[in-house]
């Protein structure tokens, strides 16, 4: 990059900073022209709003991966309905309930209930789960990532006491989204699901893989500005990993730095958003879960899946910690956040707006 270049895009990145706004052609401009020093420097200054908000703090959530079982057939996922080589297993209630009290003892304060969309978890029955959770556990928070369901199902465990919902949009763009999923999957109705959940007043986070199959720098323009209307609670950005047996088998790996990047302009747009530092970026560089948080990310999701079923929620390939011990795992997650001058939380790390007036 030419010096006047350079000038140009600290520019462009303070007054992100200052003002949380950035046309179409500046992010494009950002994405295109990515290259060390500026990912240091975009890095950087998310980090310092970072921490101006939120201090060295980091909050962790345990993730508690209910079942592989689904109905859905995404191409890049390994635990879609054609793959026959993943043996599928579902977690029954007491074993997701000791799973929580694990994540208790280690000091959790939110608990991720993820899975495929698993016509077996009735709605009846994952309301009875988490009934039996909030009685356990008062003060945690919950979270379900389960995919598409009907607004009746949203509202439901609203009542009963969800407190978020985690559904990646995957992609803002309808042609990319065809490029990922079959044809009996609707762009139209992921998007309306997430509508959905951020109106019945759920912590709704949204969010995508960087470098899926077919993605241009316009789907991920689309995806920040869509993130930027949309103004999710939180947001979850991975880079894409292909799963030997998808149909994604060979394509290769999404780009750290480029994560990275996406990671700062997605902080400085949103300064409150509560945004973790993925697995898939711990899995594809030994130091991804400090990259991340030191490019503005907030938010780690320990696993306390038990060990036995870990490798068969197999969404990618090369999962992290997929032999370790819950404790082991956790602790080595800690002094990672140590290391870099962070603490974990102890606290349940809700959203606050203190940025944007509604
Ligand atoms: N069924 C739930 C949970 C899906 S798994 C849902 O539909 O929301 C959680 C996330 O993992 C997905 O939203 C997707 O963005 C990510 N994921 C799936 N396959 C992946 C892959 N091969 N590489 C990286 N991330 C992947």
């Amino acid at each position: 990059m030419t010096q006047k270049c350079v000038v140009y895009m600290r520019k462009l990145i303070d007054n992100l900073k200052s003002k949380r706004c950035l046309s179409r052609e500046d992010i494009t401009l950002l994405l295109t022209s990515l290259d060390e020093d500026l990912l240091i420097y975009i890095n950087k200054v998310a980090r310092e709003a970072t921490d101006a908000r939120f201090g060295k703090t980091v909050y962790a959530r345990g993730l508690i991966e209910l079942t592989n079982y689904c109905r859905n057939n995404c191409y890049y996922c390994g635990i879609r309905r054609e793959n026959k080589q993943v043996e599928r297993y579902r977690l029954t209630a007491d074993e997701i309930l000791e799973c929580c009290r694990q994540g208790d003892r280690l000091g959790l304060k939110t608990f991720v209930l993820q899975g495929g969309e698993d016509p077996r978890l009735t709605d009846n029955f994952l309301e009875d789960v988490l009934l039996r959770i909030k009685k356990e556990f008062p003060n945690h928070a919950v979270t379900f990532s389960l995919g598409e369901k009907s607004r009746e199902s949203y509202q439901k465990f609203f009542a009963a006491g969800a407190d978020r919902y985690l559904l990646r949009h995957e992609t803002a763009t309808r042609e990319h989204y065809q490029q990922l999923h079959p044809e009996d999957m609707s762009f139209d109705n992921r998007i309306n699901c997430l509508h959905e959940l951020k109106a019945i007043g759920y912590q709704t986070g949204a969010g995508m893989m960087i470098g899926s199959p077919g993605q241009t720098v316009e789907n991920i323009v689309e995806d920040i500005l869509f993130i930027k209307k949309l103004r999710p609670q939180m947001v979850g950005i991975g880079p894409f990993i292909p799963q030997h047996d998808t149909p994604f088998a060979n394509e290769p790996a999404g780009s750290i730095d480029l994560t990275l990047m996406v990671i700062s302009i997605i902080r400085l747009l949103l300064p409150d958003a509560l945004m973790p530092s993925t697995t898939a970026l711990a899995t594809l560089n030994q130091h991804g879960y400090q990259r991340g948080i030191l490019a503005g990310a907030n938010v780690v999701m320990p696993n306390l899946t038990p060990q036995e079923y870990r490798a068969k929620y197999a969404i990618y390939d090369n999962k992290k910690a997929m032999f370790f011990a819950v404790e082991q795992e956790f602790e080595e997650l800690k002094q990672q956040i140590t290391s870099i001058g962070y603490h974990l939380s102890n606290s349940r790390g809700d959203y606050h707006n203190t940025f944007y007036h509604v």
